[in-house]
Parts: C-alpha cells; sequence; structure tokens
C-alpha cells in the first residue's frame, strides 16, 4: 500500500496532492485548490512568480520579433546576473505562458539547497522593474515533466492559458556566454579561497595537515544535493562552452555595478 502510494505521488491518479503544483509548481486553482499544495521545506528550484512583463501580451504592442527577442534577452540577462549572486545556477527557464499563475514565472534550480534557501529570502525583500519580488522553494526539480510538449512540437492547441510551461527561448548565444561566466567567476573565487587559506597557515607558522584544503565543507554540500539531482531530465553541458572576448567585458561590467539591460529597467533591483 505505501509502494503504491508512493509510486502515484503528484500524478493525476494521486487523488490527494495535486499533480500540477508538483509538477509545474504552480496550479490555476492556487490556494483554493480542492488537492494539497505540498510546499519543499528544501529545494534546489526557486519560482519567482510574475515577473517577466513580455510586451508581445499587450493589444497595443509593435514591436519585431527582433526587438521582442532583444527585450527578452536583456531581461534574461539581468535576472541571470543577479541571481548567480546567490549560487551556482544549473538551469533557469520562463514561462511564456498568459494564465495568472504562470505568467512571466521564472524558475531556477541552483547546484545547492542551501543557496536556493538563502536566495528565497534574500528575493522576497526586493523590487523589479518597480514591482515587488515574490520567491519560494518549488517542487520543480524535472523541467522536461513540466514543460507542455505539444508546445514544443508547434502543436499545442490551449495556446498561451495551457497548464503546462510553454518556455520562452533566451538567444542561445546569450546563455552559453552567461554560463560560461558564471563557470569562471567561480573557479577563480574558489582559486582566491585556496590562496588565502594557504596565506593565512601560513602566517600562523603553516602547522601540519595540509592535504584537506577547503575539502569537507565541499564534500558535503555535494552530498547535500545529489539525491535531488538525480532527476534532472537535462542539464546543461558546462564542457562545450566558450567564452568569447565580449563576455569578458561584460563580466567587468558586472563586477563593477553592472550591465547595459538597465537600459530598459529604470528601477532594475
Ligand atoms: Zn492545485
Ligand atoms: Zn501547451
Amino acid at each position: 500500500m505505501a509502494d503504491h502510494l508512493a509510486s502515484i505521488y503528484g500524478t493525476e491518479k494521486d487523488k490527494v496532492n495535486c499533480s500540477f503544483y508538483f509538477k509545474i509548481g504552480a496550479c490555476r486553482h492556487g490556494d483554493r485548490c480542492s488537492r494539497k499544495h505540498v510546499k519543499p521545506s528544501f529545494s534546489q528550484t526557486v519560482l519567482l512568480s510574475n515577473v517577466y512583463q513580455n510586451p508581445a501580451h499587450e493589444a497595443t504592442c509593435s514591436m519585431t520579433e527582433t526587438e521582442l527577442q532583444d527585450h527578452f534577452d536583456l531581461f534574461w540577462e539581468d535576472i541571470y546576473v543577479e541571481l548567480a549572486k546567490y549560487g551556482e545556477i544549473e538551469e533557469m527557464n520562463v514561462c511564456d505562458n498568459v494564465g495568472d499563475h504562470l505568467v512571466g514565472n521564472v524558475y531556477v534550480r541552483y547546484k545547492y539547497e542551501e543557496d536556493a534557501g538563502n536566495a528565497v529570502t534574500a528575493l522576497n525583500e526586493r523590487f523589479y522593474a518597480g514591482r515587488p519580488l515574490y520567491a519560494e522553494l518549488s517542487p520543480v526539480t524535472d523541467f522536461g515533466e513540466a514543460c507542455c510538449r505539444q508546445y514544443e512540437m508547434a502543436e499545442c492547441t490551449r495556446g498561451g492559458f495551457c497548464n503546462f510551461m510553454h518556455l520562452k527561448l533566451v538567444s542561445r548565444s546569450l546563455e552559453k556566454e552567461l554560463f560560461a561566466a558564471q563557470k569562471e567567476t567561480l573557479a577563480m573565487k574558489k582559486k582566491e579561497k585556496r590562496d588565502a587559506e594557504r596565506a593565512a597557515r601560513a602566517a600562523s607558522g603553516g602547522g601540519g595537515g595540509g592535504s584537506d584544503d577547503d575539502g569537507g565543507g565541499r564534500d558535503s554540500r555535494e552530498r547535500k544535493s545529489s539525491s535531488s539531482r538525480r532527476h534532472r531530465s537535462r542539464t546543461r553541458s558546462p564542457d562545450d562552452r566558450r567564452r568569447s572576448d565580449r563576455s569578458d567585458s561584460r563580466r567587468r561590467d558586472r563586477d563593477a555595478g553592472y550591465s547595459s539591460s538597465k537600459v530598459k529597467y529604470e528601477e532594475p533591483w
């Protein structure tokens, strides 16, 4: 019996728990849903509700496809750079649905649950484009399950009101560039930390046992997230990301305060 309940948990057959909340992190009935929305206490994924305001959804929009993509790319970069401050990002997705519970939703999956928890606390104090942010830990780990398969084949008849995710895609080159810049920044920070520890040891007389470095802390974090990472359907294949000169200058901009996208959002953060 327990096995049976575990196997149907969060599926359409589960009469207690809401399958939409479990798979997509949002359900059109919200708090009035007749099934349970079991909010996770720990998760690698953070949901920021209703953040991206797509100009294409406005009746008076006269922007071209290229302008719309540029608008979205600026938003994506802006959000990514800010969210990367809380920890290593493995995946970030933005919904293009128009239903109230999904419109403009941003889902970010961190490598470590601890970073996701810290991001939620910090982001709930923040504003974006003049509006308060609302962040929560989300049960979504497998975006393959959350996304609308018909939409991916350009066959969804429900349009923007579909209850599965219709993702708005960022330009592939920008995505690669940002993930590469993140990887590089993390490597740099790790090296700085190691150097500082080595210098501190040398200053204190260089006592023995130098072999364990910073390994202890890192290992325990690796273990913590390993179980939830089992559910991943797609990974970002970090190895083939090459950095362009452009990303170097962008990173400098960011380190200095940050990037060009402020132009569109006068009151960004
Ligand atoms: Zn529900
Ligand atoms: Zn759909």
